[in-house]
């Protein structure tokens, strides 16, 4: 492994943390540290790991068989899951990420309208294929105007001809984003309903619904990445935003903690997937494999509207906490996000796009990061902090006294 790394965003210097096992909200890395896990694997594990539920799903299939190339019935019981959670979900079908799911998303969009093009949001992650991997972080020396941002691939490698098909708009401004899809009249508009990798921003009042009536205007399919915005509602950003997309992205809660994606939405256009003559294909060798299914199925059973009403008090709880330890501190700092998902951003100024949150100061974030690690607070790199329902209050107080700590040392 180059650098002794396999994943790009999980590395970091002076040293990455290596893991030995995890339980609850508590890690414990090979060194036999202990941390709060204020992660959750980038938000998967929702229901902290090693949960005893999801546990006896995955052990009692594992008895069972990995996978057998046929239906399974985890699989239907996931599916209508799913479908039964979301009102605009006529139908789903499951892969093996969210890259994936976002991959077949758009190239559904593309058959259902016979175009190539594709509006994205500037700092929107949707995974690590070609199409989407532009505009995530862009350099802003190169990134363009602020009301019209110009596509910039985020590493070599991406051909000129796939960054051609790509048009970037700026989250949150609906006049800019009018603007860019009208003039691109693309196949799809994807979006992340709360922009997550940037930092958990949310949708101001009226963007998502402009977006849709835009959408409706220009004959484009409109996808919602829900990869990490489901959890914060039963039926996901769709009930949370009252906006119905026409299809959505899922992935991470929704495998229980293994790896998982879905897309799904508007019948006529999943309906292209159906045999005995499908239009679309969409293969792989473990889509849908029983293990996932099963823990994606305790996992999602497990997270009903009390659950998250749960997990909603103690992020309002901890959002004011972790306001409140950085003016103790002393620093100048903003906190974005919804529910159980929150971001703090070292920038006196408002954070509700990609540039303003390329505000922030890099060297205070990194050294936030590390200081928290010191407290024995697990966090990602880029100040998000993803709760989980297994964590009380004392986890939550505990939380912010090390957050609070670290703050002070900074
Ligand atoms: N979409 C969003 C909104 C995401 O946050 C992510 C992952 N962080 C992805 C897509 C890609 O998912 P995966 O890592 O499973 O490929």
């Amino acid at each position: 492994m180059p650098g002794g790394d396999t994943r790009t965003v999980t590395s970091f210097s002076p040293h990455p943390l290596y893991v030995a096992e995890a339980s609850g909200c508590r890690l414990v890395d090979v060194d036999g540290n202990v941390y709060l896990d204020l992660l959750g694997n980038y938000t998967s594990m929702i229901h902290g790991h090693a949960h005893p539920e999801i546990v006896a799903a995955i052990t009692a299939q594992a008895a069972r068989g990995t996978g057998y190339a046929a239906g399974t019935e985890h699989a239907v019981e996931l599916a209508e899951l799913m479908v039964d959670r979301v009102p605009g979900l006529d139908a789903i079908r499951f892969c093996n990420s969210g890259t994936e799911a976002t991959l077949n998303a758009i190239r559904a969009a593309r058959a259902a309208t016979g175009r190539p093009g594709i509006v994205k949001f500037e700092g929107g992650y949707h995974g690590s294929h070609d199409t989407v991997e532009i505009s995530v972080a862009p350099p802003l020396a190169a990134a363009g105007g602020a009301d019209a941002p110009v596509a910039v691939p985020e590493e070599p490698g991406i051909p000129g001809s796939v960054i051609d098909e790509v048009s970037v708009a700026p989250f949150n401004d609906l006049g800019a984003t009018e603007r860019v899809v009208r003039s691109a009249r693309p196949a799809a508009v994807i979006v992340e309903p709360l922009l997550g990798a940037t930092g958990t921003i949310p949708p101001l009042p009226g963007f998502l619904a402009g977006i849709r009536s835009l959408c409706d205007e220009v004959g484009a399919v409109l996808i919602f990445d829900e990869v990490i915005s489901l959890r914060l509602a039963v039926g996901g950003a769709e009930e949370w935003s009252g906006v119905r997309p026409d299809l959505a992205t899922y992935g991470k809660i929704i495998g229980g903690g293994l790896p998982v994606g879905a897309f799904g939405g508007r019948a006529d256009i999943m309906g292209m997937y159906a045999p005995p003559d499908p239009v679309l294909v969409q293969s792989g060798t473990f889509n849908a494999n029983p293990l996932t299914m099963a823990a994606g199925a305790a996992a999602m059973r497990l997270l009903d509207a009390p659950a998250i009403h749960r997990l909603e008090r103690m992020g309002a709880r901890f959002a004011e906490g972790l306001a409140k330890a950085a003016v103790d501190a002393g620093i100048g700092a903003v906190v974005t996000g919804m529910g159980s998902l929150w971001t703090l951003h070292f920038t006196p100024a408002d954070v509700v796009d990609y540039r303003t949150r390329a505000g922030a100061d890099p060297a205070l974030q990194r050294l936030f990061h590390l200081a928290l690690l010191t407290e024995g607070v697990f966090s990602a790199p880029r100040g998000m902090f993803a709760l989980s329902t297994v964590m009380t209050n004392d986890d939550i107080e505990e939380a912010l006294d090390g957050i609070g700590r670290a703050l002070a040392s900074m």
